[in-house]
Parts: C-alpha cells; structure tokens; sequence
C-alpha cells in the first residue's frame, strides 16, 4: 500500500467519523423519522451529486439549504412537467458545462430526466 493511499483512507476514515457525528444530530433537529430519512436522503444526494461534479472538473457549490430551498419553489415536484413527483436531481445544463450550483439543478420525475438526458446527449453532438 502506497502513502498516498495510507493517507486516503485516513482521511475517508475521518469523513465517515465526521458523517456520522453529522447524522446523530441530524436526527435529534429533525424531530421525526421522517424528516430525519428525507434530510439524510436529500443530504445524501447532494453531496453524490457535487463530489461527481467535483471529479469533472466542474463546478460543486450546491448546499442541502439551497436544494431544499429549490424543492419547496416546485413544490417537490418535477420541474419539467409540473406534475409527476421528484425523484431524481436534474442538471439543465450538462453537468460537465455548468456544474452542480443551484442555478442548475432542478428535481424531475424519471421520464423528464430520461427525455432531458437524451436532448441533451443530442445537442452534445452538434
Ligand atoms: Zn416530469
């Protein structure tokens, strides 16, 4: 095993303590499971949504504050057709262009993602 490598997991280690001791109190603020399951889900998808940003290169400043704030403008519902419920985090511009930043990201349904990936994969092409 290399230093660099000792030196990762050392640091992952610290996150998982540090994520952890984050949990705990998010579960004591949020009063209920509920709350707490859908804070830690949420919480979840936008730090999985800023380390890949991160990763490309792109921008990666989405805060859990600033994406719930978003929820609420549309309702929890998909951004695209008003309608269908939020199930995934949306980049209207393509993740790699404009980053993971509030100014980005919207919550849609999994058929408006579908159809919004694929629009996008085809203005990628010209
Ligand atoms: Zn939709």
């Amino acid at each position: 095993m290399t230093p660099e490598d000792q030196q990762t997991l050392l640091k992952v280690a610290q996150w998982i303590v540090t994520h952890r001791n984050t949990r705990r109190t998010i579960r004591q603020l949020a009063e209920t499971e509920e709350n707490y399951l859908l804070l830690i889900r949420e919480l979840d998808r936008v730090e999985r949504q800023c380390f890949r940003a991160h990763t490309l290169h792109a921008e990666a400043t989405l805060t859990l504050v600033e994406w719930l704030e978003i929820l609420n403008l549309f309702h929890w519902h998909c951004a695209y057709c008003h309608t269908g419920p939020f199930q995934v985090m949306s980049h209207r511009i393509p993740l790699l262009q404009a980053g993971t930043t509030a100014a980005n990201c919207v919550p849609a349904c999994y058929h408006c993602y579908r159809s919004h990936e694929k629009e996008n994969k085809h203005a990628d092409s010209y």
